[in-house]
């Protein structure tokens, strides 16, 4: 369904997703789509770098357009990049979500959130290295989802975690990321099981990532 920026930003304080907005979030100016957007699912990447926001909102090559609706700092911070369309999913696809819900082929940008999180990439393991991802992140990234998954669905049933796949699910020509499908779809199942209760959820996934710190489920 189409999610407007104030739609998004009530999902975002409802569920506790510490987050800071970008200049320019909402600014019809970096939408391709006109506001016509149609968003149906969550795509996982890693920068494969180091402070990546400046090049996500305004030096990738399709500037103004964004190269991520978000980017999930080391710290576990959300920096909003994009309240509406972004570049990040590129040619890939078709994804058969369920029985009614297909995202064609090569027509992800407009209808999956994509979310980059800062991590070289070259390592799954949650250990706070460069080469993987913060316990933080992970967190955040598990909220972030419960609020997009919230805020996508048109009518009174919550979206689950099979809304939520990898670049590497969508395009074999990608890597991002690291981690097992299942393994994130877990963390992401705890952040929904205690939507009610941020904190509670964020014990939870310290108590699993603990547990699977390689990225396996
Ligand atoms: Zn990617």
């Amino acid at each position: 369904m189409k999610v407007g920026t104030g739609r998004l930003r009530r999902r975002l304080d409802k569920y506790g997703v510490r987050y800071t907005l970008v200049k320019g979030w909402d600014s019809p100016a970096i939408d391709p789509y006109g506001g016509k957007n149609d968003m149906q699912g969550i795509l996982l990447h890693h920068t494969a770098g180091r402070d990546s926001l400046n090049y996500i909102c305004h030096t990738n090559p399709y500037a103004p357009v964004r190269a991520a609706h978000f980017l999930i700092a080391r710290n576990g911070m959300v920096y909003v990049c994009s309240g509406s369309g972004a570049y990040h999913a590129g040619r890939g696809g078709p994804w058969r979500i369920n029985k009614s819900t297909v995202i064609p082929k090569d027509s992800g940008n407009s209808r999956l959130y994509g979310i980059e999180i800062e991590s070289l990439g070259t390592s799954p393991r949650i250990d706070g290295t460069p080469a993987g991802m913060t316990v933080e992140q992970v967190i955040s990234t598990a909220l972030l989802c419960v609020a997009l998954l919230d805020a996508m669905r048109p009518g009174p049933v919550l979206y689950g975690v099979d809304r939520v796949i990898r670049h590497r699910d969508w395009t074999s020509r990608k890597i991002d990321v690291q981690q097992a499908l299942p393994w994130w779809r877990d963390v992401i199942r705890l952040a929904l099981d205690y939507r009610k209760d941020p904190k509670a959820a964020e014990t939870a996934i310290r108590r699993y990532v603990r547990d699977h710190p390689k990225g396996q489920a």
